[in-house]
């Protein structure tokens, strides 16, 4: 699911080289990846991902936001237990793989990520525990709708519960493409309506979780990119959406740089 559309893309004045190649070389000294160097395109995203406290910042402050956010909602709406319930993708929203990507990009392992999913080696990403564990608590249903493909049900799950992350459902890919453009749309809609594939009662969705466009209802990467940042297409997030930060891969990868 994590196939990767080559970006490669590095334009670096050469004073700006210069200033990152210094900063590179401290940071490969302080955490021992001095496996690569800065003309590796993915060097950066996969170093901000997994050694930057801005990136478990973000995570920590978008899910004790939602929690807030989805406690007045129960409240507003008077909404009972198992009335109502959040979705989230599951691979850099809830699970951090950037063990993989780190293997793949920068120690060039040729590891498959499937293989590498059936492995557990996954962690939590910061805050979601806890932020699951209090919807879990309020009555809310936690179901994960993620595009891993079908055959890594029972791996995913394994997964999930080894790392203590609570779910009362895991929707993957039943076609197994293997990518993430494989639209949840009908799943989205399964679960609002307590229908095949969902095994739960129609719920009502308080919140959605993602660390892609496209695992929001209707959003999908070729249009939402030419709308206006500041305009209504964007209206959701904050309220109803909440989007994590992956500068490691995504749908994004197949947009114009411009
Ligand atoms: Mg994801």
């Amino acid at each position: 699911m994590l196939k990767k559309i080559a970006v490669g893309i590095l334009l670096l004045s050469s004073s700006v080289s210069i200033s990152l190649a210094a900063t590179n070389t401290a940071a490969e000294t302080a955490s021992g990846h001095a496996k690569t160097t800065a003309t590796n395109p993915e060097y950066y995203a996969d170093m901000w991902y997994r050694d930057s406290a801005e990136r478990n910042a973000i995570y920590r402050e978008v899910y004790l936001l939602a929690e807030q956010i989805i406690k007045q909602k129960v409240a507003a709406q008077n909404l009972k237990p198992k009335q109502w319930g959040i979705v989230l993708d599951i691979d850099e929203t809830a699970l951090d793989n950037s063990e993989w990507n780190y293997q793949h990009d920068i120690q060039g392992k040729q590891q498959s990520w499937n293989n590498f999913a059936t492995r557990s080696q996954s962690i939590p990403t910061p805050g979601v525990k806890k932020f699951i564990n209090a919807i879990h608590q309020m009555g809310g249903y936690i179901n994960f709708i993620s595009n891993r493909p079908a055959t890594l049900q029972a791996a995913t799950e394994k997964d999930l519960k080894e790392q203590g992350i609570y779910f009362d459902q895991v929707l993957l890919d039943a076609t197994n493409q293997g990518t993430s453009f494989v639209d949840k749309n009908p799943r989205f809609t399964a679960v609002i309506n307590g229908q095949s594939p969902s095994k739960l009662p129609a719920q009502k969705i308080l919140a959605w979780f993602g660390d892609n466009i496209q695992d929001f209802p209707g959003l999908y990467q070729k249009q939402m990119i030419k709308q206006n940042a500041n305009g209504n297409a964007y209206n959701d997030f904050g309220v109803n959406f909440f989007i994590l930060p992956n500068p490691m891969y995504g749908s994004w990868e197949a947009n114009q740089f411009n």
